[in-house]
């Protein structure tokens, strides 16, 4: 249940409900950017008296298509793909692919819709977008995922461009399915085209520190919220969920910064590690031979699975729900208060639900939400399309400089508004407002 919005802008969310009526994650992104722009509306009426609000929850373009493929066994399979084009009032559409079994319409709007505010806290010329498919990669041979990825673009090829759509991975798409979907459009085009695409290899186009650049970018917004209240990372516990991308380099940087990460999950369950944990054996278990998560014990005598259970249960200063939407709810809210967390920082989309989010911030737990702490991410792709433009490469330390100062500019833009709008401390209300103002502007403009 989303809780009741202010008048000014309950008619929009009322019109959203009624003309999306299946997609609740939708309505739940939108609920949460209505529920805290009010004060800039008052301080904005040209935002109103310009249909801001009645134009920006509606797609600029929805894209819908077949996916036919052939499995091993020669048999024909069927899956459904999808690109929300959602706003390209600030750059050309921008935002990942994600092949997971739920995706549906409702989850690749609500992407595409936070990637709007997202991408515009960035500060940089990037629209937002987000596209995916209901394939399940999970068991799939190499040459499955090849010939689906070729499928996939085979249809989506001609709606994207560097100047008009550039996916990127998401859940289910890394840099072996950005290679095939990279390729195929490649072949179809006849053009090497690449800033048509991020997260590419670093040997074909792609920039340093983008695989890395999401989990990093939440590590260095929860430093930026300590900072403020002169607290440090260092010598804090962590608890990290997933064992993607964003959760493996979340957890190296805190271990770098001298935080101890302890936990990690997948769809089975979760491993605690009091030690810290082993990052080479994770990235040996999850991103080279794609095991369970339970693997790790096995390996790891002193660690414990907890299987078909969330992380938050562990007792830690810092959470990082770094797997996917709504995977932290009211209870697990309470779980983490009473073990004493101090900062949460979304490393995945929306992954707290809105009673989640409400608790956090009445225990006074500093919230950095998604599109302000995961931002970093999109924001190293926006660099890959500048070094892809300009033909250089810079370096990792370079790159990873460039991330950092962004993550603080994010961090510094959501707080100063959360100020300017009277919420000081809420970057709910700091993030979406500073993404909607950007964006508001350039519309109205
Ligand atoms: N999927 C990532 C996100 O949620 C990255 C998108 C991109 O790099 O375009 O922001």
């Amino acid at each position: 249940p989303l809780s009741p919005l202010p008048d000014s802008v309950r008619s929009v969310f009322e019109g959203v409900v009624a003309r999306n009526p299946h997609e609740p994650e939708f309505q739940q992104a939108v609920h949460e950017v209505l529920h805290s722009i009010t004060p800039v509306l008052e301080a904005h009426p040209q935002f109103v008296a310009g249909g801001i609000l009645e134009r920006i929850v509606e797609p600029e373009r929805q894209i819908m298509f077949r996916v036919p493929w052939v499995d091993d066994g020669g048999k024909l399979q069927v899956n459904r793909g999808y690109r929300i084009q959602f706003s390209s009032v600030l750059g050309p559409y921008k935002g990942g692919l994600r092949f997971h079994p739920s995706v549906n319409l409702s989850i690749i709007k609500f992407l595409g819709f936070e990637q709007i505010f997202k991408n515009a806290l960035t500060g940089q010329g990037i629209g937002g977008g987000k596209g995916g498919s209901d394939f399940d990669p999970h068991g799939r041979s190499d040459g499955e995922i090849m010939r689906f990825c070729q499928s996939f673009m085979n249809e989506l090829y001609r709606h994207l461009g560097e100047h008009t759509d550039v996916p990127a991975g998401d859940i289910g798409v890394g840099a072996r399915e950005i290679g095939y979907l990279f390729g195929q459009y490649r072949k179809i085009t006849n053009r090497h085209e690449s800033g048509m695409f991020t997260g590419k290899g670093v040997q074909w186009g792609g920039a340093e520190v983008r695989t890395e650049a999401t989990g990093y970018g939440a590590v260095f917004f929860a430093q930026e919220m300590l900072a403020v209240h002169g607290e440090r990372l260092d010598g804090k516990r962590v608890a990290v969920s997933g064992s993607g991308n964003v959760a493996i380099y979340a957890i190296a940087k805190a271990r770098q910064l001298g935080a101890t990460p302890v936990t990690a999950s997948d769809s089975s369950g979760y491993i605690v590690d009091d030690a810290g944990i082993d990052l080479d054996l994770l990235r040996h278990l999850k991103e080279e031979n794609r095991l369970r998560i339970s693997e790790y014990v096995t390996h790891r005598p002193q660690a414990r699975f907890v299987e078909g259970a969330r992380p938050w249960e562990v007792p830690v200063d810092i959470a990082i729900p770094s797997a996917t939407q709504n995977e932290l709810d009211e209870h697990d809210a309470r779980a983490l208060i009473d073990g004493g967390v101090r900062a949460v920082a979304e490393g995945a989309n929306m992954p707290s639900t809105p009673a989640a989010v409400a608790a956090l911030q009445a225990a006074g737990v500093l919230f950095g939400p998604g599109k302000a702490a995961n931002a970093g991410g999109v924001a190293t792709s926006a660099l890959e399309m500048s070094q892809n433009a300009a033909r250089q490469r810079w370096g990792f330390e370079d790159s990873e400089g460039k991330l950092h100062a962004i993550m603080r500019d994010v961090h510094r833009a959501s707080f100063q508004a959360a100020e300017r709008y009277g919420a000081p401390g809420d970057y709910v209300v700091g993030a979406n407002s500073a993404g909607f103002e950007r964006v508001a502007h350039a519309m109205l403009a």
